[in-house]
């Protein structure tokens, strides 16, 4: 239990006694990083300028360490915030040699802020010095929340599950796995039986193998907020596919506020092979594979950011000896009907990344190209990269992404896919 302060007391620490009235000094500017997906090292904290300097606290064995996510308590709402983040540009061990992680990655064009910890915005564009950027926020609030994107945590991924169940009565949630650390990985299944006479399709969308791309969670988000709205395309998708949601595989990194991508021993995207080291990755290849053999896939989508410099949707298509004609064709199809749907401030303008040329599944395991490998010629599988370092790239854009990417796989999912469906 808490001593009562005597009011004379609580007078002396929380102000100073001038000349009969009483001027309240604020106590000292103070950052918290101790909560889950929290990251940051405070190297200068200035009061009588409102200025903090921080830099990501990510550990490069852990991933990109270019995530920071805090709390600011007793911020002087009479300025301007000043925010100074000086890149983490540690080495990354794991990929295709050691090498220093570039500034950019640490420093978006815009931050994100929040003054509840739940909506966030961006901040004004950031002012960049070499390896530093300046961001400037002003708030009336004495309390914000200061991050690199909006953050997406296992708490965001468990309450978006419980509102999904709670508005679908044929949402389930379950549990993919534990995670090494012992941690929950939750998703949800939504499946409406005896909803259609027709072919029954399935669908199964994952995001965040990558810890600090959070983007990702928030376009998993707004894709199943849309799909059991009462968008009539949203009714007509649940009518005719039965739909995987996982809105975090690599909690752990998520959790701990690490980057995750090319951690060691590696990353969880080149984990989808013979031995899989993250229990969360053999769970989904289970899972998946149970889902190929039954000829019961239709669509895989694994959720990403991409680099700093996209500022476009991209896909990753899986290594060109698995692109079968039927696969090529429904490809197209797919993506002709992004590229029409995906026309606002984040858009898909037809740009396809590299393929791999060959496809060795001792090599190659990442998860698009193993899930191709495993399904049928007509199912289709993706990497999707939704940019991040974008003015739209916000808690809203991201949500918007997320329904246009909703209604185009209900108009992509017409029963003609299915045609030479044998590899
Ligand atoms: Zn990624």
């Amino acid at each position: 239990m808490k001593p009562k302060l005597i009011p004379c007391l609580a007078l002396v620490l929380s102000g100073i006694l001038i000349g009969g009235s009483t001027s309240v000094m604020s106590a000292d500017l103070k950052v918290s990083s101790d909560f889950p997906g929290g990251s940051a090292k405070v190297l200068k904290l200035d009061r009588a300028s409102n200025l903090i300097h921080i830099t990501p606290a990510c550990d490069p064995k852990l991933g990109y360490p270019c995530w920071w996510y805090f709390r600011l308590d007793n911020v002087d709402t009479g300025n301007p915030v000043v925010l100074v983040v000086t890149a983490n540009q540690g080495v990354v061990q794991s990929g295709d040699k050691p090498r220093k992680l570039p500034a950019d990655y640490s420093l978006p064009e815009y931050a994100a802020y929040s003054t509840d910890g739940t909506n966030w915005e961006h901040t004004a564009r950031g002012e960049r010095q070499g390896s530093q950027s300046i961001y400037r926020i002003n708030t009336a609030s004495s309390t914000l929340w200061l991050a690199w994107g909006p953050p997406f945590t296992l708490k965001d991924a468990d309450q978006l599950i419980q509102k999904t169940c709670d508005l679908c009565p044929y949402a389930k949630s379950f549990v993919l796995a534990n995670t090494r650390g012992g941690r929950p990985v939750p998703g949800v299944r939504i499946s409406q039986p005896g909803a259609t006479d027709g072919p029954r399709f399935s669908v199964w969308i994952q995001a965040r193998q990558h810890a600090w791309e959070s983007g990702s969670s928030w376009v998993a988000r707004g894709f199943a907020e849309w799909l059991v709205s009462n968008d009539p395309a949203a009714e007509s998708l649940r009518a005719k596919a039965d739909i995987v949601i996982i809105p975090i595989m690599d909690v752990d990194s998520v959790e701990t506020g690490q980057g995750g991508k090319e951690q060691l021993p590696h990353d969880p995207d080149g984990d989808w092979g013979s031995d899989p080291y993250f229990p969360e990755v053999a769970a989904g290849m289970e899972k998946l594979s149970a889902l190929a053999k039954a000829d019961r896939l239709d669509l895989f989508l694994d959720l990403h950011n991409p680099g700093y410099s996209a500022r476009d949707i991209d896909f990753y298509l899986p290594a060109v000896p698995l692109l079968f004609p039927a696969r090529v064709a429904n490809d197209d199809n797919f993506l002709k009907i992004v590229q029409e749907q995906m026309t606002g401030a984040i858009k898909f303008n037809g740009r396809i990344g590299p393929d791999g040329k060959t496809y060795d599944p001792v090599v190659d395991k990442s998860v698009d190209t193993w899930t191709a490998a495993q399904c049928q010629s007509h199912t289709i599988s993706f990497t999707m990269e939704i940019p991040w370092n974008i003015s739209a790239a916000t808690q809203d854009g991201y949500l918007k992404v997320g329904a246009q990417l909703g209604r185009s796989i209900d108009l992509y999912l017409q029963p003609a896919i299915r045609s030479g469906s044998k590899k």
